[in-house]
């Protein structure tokens, strides 16, 4: 069935930058999977995704407005390190975990010093033009469950 809204949709992806490097792949472990029309991804991908089936392989590109918004050069700031989750050593560039009043979060450290680094606190792939390759394995209806909940049951999805 064409996915619309209360699909629920399998799918494998590779998300490279605009440079064509691989940012991240589900290819070779567990398909991800989401919910269409309740905001479980990223809206410029949701809106590419309306209307495929199972089957169909697309590239879809993702500016940042539609995709992790654009970076906020106001958002860097500068922690004590034992704020930070991290293994091994902080080196800039690298996203660690930023223990805050509202729980964990991913950053990117900027520059790291002995006892403090300042930190980008946009989300990691703000201000970046995606690109989705995308391969639709499995299309089904959400359940009255999944439906009220707004996120997707069992196999890749909530577990409660
Ligand atoms: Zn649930």
């Amino acid at each position: 069935m064409p996915i619309g809204p209360e699909t629920v949709v399998n799918f494998h992806y590779t998300l490279s930058d605009e440079s064509g490097k691989e940012l991240e792949t589900s290819r070779g472990g567990d398909p991800a999977t989401y919910l269409h029309g309740a905001n479980n991804i990223i809206p410029g991908l949701e809106s590419e995704m309306a209307g495929k089936d199972a089957g169909d392989s697309f590239t879809a590109t993702v500016s940042p407005e539609q995709g992790y918004g654009l970076r906020d050069p106001d958002r860097v700031q500068r922690v004590p390190i034992k704020h930070l989750a991290f293994k091994g050593k902080l080196r800039p560039g690298a996203v660690v975990q930023l223990s805050t009043s509202e729980g964990m979060r991913a950053v990117t450290v900027v520059k790291a010093g002995r006892h403090t680094a300042d930190i980008d606190t946009n989300h990691p792939l703000a201000g970046q033009t995606l690109v989705f390759d995308i391969e639709i394995l499995e299309t089904r209806n959400a359940s009255a469950e999944e439906l009220s909940h707004g996120h997707v049951h069992g196999p890749g999805g909530h577990h409660h």
